[in-house]
């Protein structure tokens, strides 16, 4: 029998109000000032990680990393991959090049800094690469990263990538080769749609994402899922946003951990390193 394709799961180490500057993100002055869930969120994470046995990728955002360096560190020790999700959760269609490569190093820098171990891996703050920024992906490799996993591909509010790629794929820049990881979407009454992580996770049932999981490796596909540590904090403080970015950013929090629950123990999962390392030999 053919075994299923590993699965991915990701995380997102960020806090509670990393939710996008548009949706109501405070400004990065008031952040040292915030209460905070990050580590709390991610520890039970970390645990429920462990109890399934199963080794993530971990996109850290280097605030985080700056201030709860221990995060890293445990982390780390855990046998997870430690990853970058930018220092200070700018969405990357608003920065220069420039900008950009400089996010890029400092969030690299201290991450490499804390686990002395080169890192390879990115993902941008809420999936914010678009057409409109061709040089993406050569900065990104310019930075010195092998990995990215920003490609979301269907349109969503701050960001959304076409391409009809369902599993990772090479991508030649002008720097170099980079493995993107798109994040995973399924058809469903005709449209394709993401069902594995952030208020698609939390809005769909169960079992809907259960078959659909099932659904992409049955087609040989590995599923993508992400993951933010206020998911696992429900009762976290609530940011004032209109009505339907709250019920988008809230909705069903406290059915997350059954979930993942569920899925964790559904598949075997792997890191993007460890796939990226897999499909280079092949
Ligand atoms: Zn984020």
């Amino acid at each position: 029998m053919r075994e299923n394709p590993k699965s991915i799961f990701t995380i997102d180490v960020e806090d509670y109000y990393n939710v996008t500057e548009e949706r109501g993100e405070p400004p990065i002055s008031e952040w040292d000032f915030l209460p905070s869930i990050v580590e709390s969120g991610f520890m039970k994470l970390l645990n429920l990680l462990d109890l399934y046995q199963v080794k993530a990728t971990c996109f850290f955002l280097g605030y985080v990393a700056q201030k709860y360096p221990h995060l890293v560190i445990e982390a780390k020790k855990r046998g997870h991959e430690i990853a970058s999700h930018g220092m200070f959760h700018r969405l990357v269609y608003k920065l220069s090049r420039e900008e950009f490569i400089a996010d890029l190093l400092s969030s690299k820098k201290i991450l490499e800094d804390i686990i002395s171990e080169e890192v390879i891996s990115f993902r941008s703050p809420s999936f914010s690469v678009t057409e409109s920024i061709p040089w993406f992906f050569d900065a990104l490799v310019e930075a010195g990263f092998k990995i990215d996993s920003s490609v979301f591909p269907v349109k969503r509010d701050y960001g959304g990538y076409q391409t009809t790629q369902k599993k990772p794929y090479w991508i030649k820049t002008d720097k170099g080769m980079l493995c993107e990881f798109p994040i995973s979407v399924a058809p469903f009454c005709g449209k394709d749609f993401c069902f594995f992580g952030g208020g698609y996770l939390r809005l769909f049932p169960k079992r809907i994402i259960l078959s659909m999981h099932s659904k992409l490796a049955r087609e040989g596909n590995p599923t993508l899922f992400y993951i933010h540590p206020r998911e696992m904090e429900p009762q976290h403080p609530r940011l004032k946003m209109n009505k339907l970015a709250y019920f988008k950013s809230y909705v069903n929090m406290n059915t997350v951990k059954p979930k993942l629950e569920a899925i964790l123990s559904s598949s075997k999962f792997i890191t993007c390193k460890e796939y990226m390392a897999i499909i280079k030999d092949n």
